[in-house]
């Protein structure tokens, strides 16, 4: 194959564009651990003030966000409370059981969303017998549900039961900006609702290292505790904020050319008779059963035609990003089509 190949694996597989990369160059740095490198100081300002919170401060990866969340939203023995295709719970190795000690326990979601009463329902206030479950994690979009997206109303409502029920409330939003470009509620209408919220700069909008953790002033104080133990506290990191940075101020409308590119791709595997999840944003999951091709089997011949996905379980996925664009979509369509 001597065509370029066409990486729908994940939006993770950007390469940072040279303008990113001249702003990483220039950029002002100093000992984050001591909070003297500028352009952190600056980044997590900004996050916070775009996610409607006090305080921010930056990891180098969205795992170590829900980690971090976690270790401070709960006591070792405690539950928490997430979907059940959660992220936190599927793709995590288990972080918040072996590092914090946590319980988890899921709800059954319908394209990773579910219902105050439901949240009330699997909630239990603790007693000698039982864990308390002190914590509610939601994921805006959601992954393995097919980049879904909360609406709004639902969102708060759940948020508001769960504070009600004495819970904290989480949100990993690795691709929060798909979900404001997708309804146009802003990013602070989805970080008001609940006491911690995060963004990753690895997923949509395209840096190579990053993601910043936002919640009150006590929240953030306590995170830099385990961002500490965790081994998260870093020196000149100013170089990849400056990333995060660029990608703020130019990668975040630019996602609604991935949503609808997203739909050219789904609208092309059904054509050929996969089994499409519509998308609500930049991801899309579909079925091959039709085309008599088990998930694995299926990557592998898009692999070889020049087109890259991923299996998740019996389900194939592709993800459109920075690097993918309305030809490139029209393209892998055709190469697929030579294999279906
Ligand atoms: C990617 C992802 C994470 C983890 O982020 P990393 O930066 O890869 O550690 C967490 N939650 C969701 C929903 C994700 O898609």
């Amino acid at each position: 194959m001597t065509e370029r190949t066409i990486n729908l694996y994940s939006d993770t597989q950007t390469r940072p564009t040279e303008a990113m990369r001249a702003a990483m160059a220039a950029a002002e740095v100093g000992d984050e651990q001591r909070l003297l490198d500028p352009t952190i100081n600056e980044l997590q300002e900004r996050v916070a003030g775009l996610l409607g919170h006090d305080k921010a401060v930056f990891l180098p990866t969205g795992t170590m966000c829900n980690l971090i969340a976690i270790a401070v939203h709960t006591t070792p023995g405690e539950s928490l409370l997430l979907e059940d295709l959660g992220h936190v719970l599927r793709s995590e190795t288990s972080g918040a059981a072996a590092v914090n000690g946590c319980v988890i326990e899921t709800i059954h979601g319908e394209r990773g969303r579910f219902t105050a009463d439901q949240l009330a329902a699997a909630h239990s206030p603790g007693s000698r017998y039982e864990p308390p479950t002190s914590l509610l994690c939601l994921e805006q979009t959601h992954n393995f549900a097919g980049g879904a997206v909360w609406p709004l109303e639902q969102y708060a409502a759940v948020a508001q039961r769960a504070h009600d029920l004495d819970m904290a409330v989480h949100t990993d939003g690795a691709r929060l900006m798909n979900a404001v470009v997708a309804t146009g509620a802003s990013a602070p209408d989805w970080g008001r609702p609940v006491d911690s919220i995060w963004i990753d700069f690895t997923k949509g909008l395209g840096a190579p290292i990053g993601a910043v953790l936002a919640g009150s002033e006590r929240f953030i104080d306590d995170a830099w505790l385990y961002k500490h133990r965790f081994g998260g506290a870093m020196r000149q990191a100013g170089i990849a904020a400056a990333g995060c940075l660029y990608a703020l101020d130019h990668h975040v409308d630019r996602l609604a050319d991935d949503h609808s590119n997203a739909t050219t791709l789904a609208e092309g595997l059904r054509a050929l008779g996969c089994e499409v999840v519509e998308p609500d944003t930049n991801i899309v999951f579909f079925g091959v059963d039709g085309l008599g091709l088990s998930s694995d089997e299926f990557c592998v011949k898009a692999g070889a035609a020049g087109v890259e996905f991923v299996a998740i379980g019996d389900r194939c996925r592709g993800v459109t990003h920075l690097d993918v664009d309305a030809d490139d979509v029209t393209e892998a369509l055709s190469r697929l089509s030579t294999i279906c």
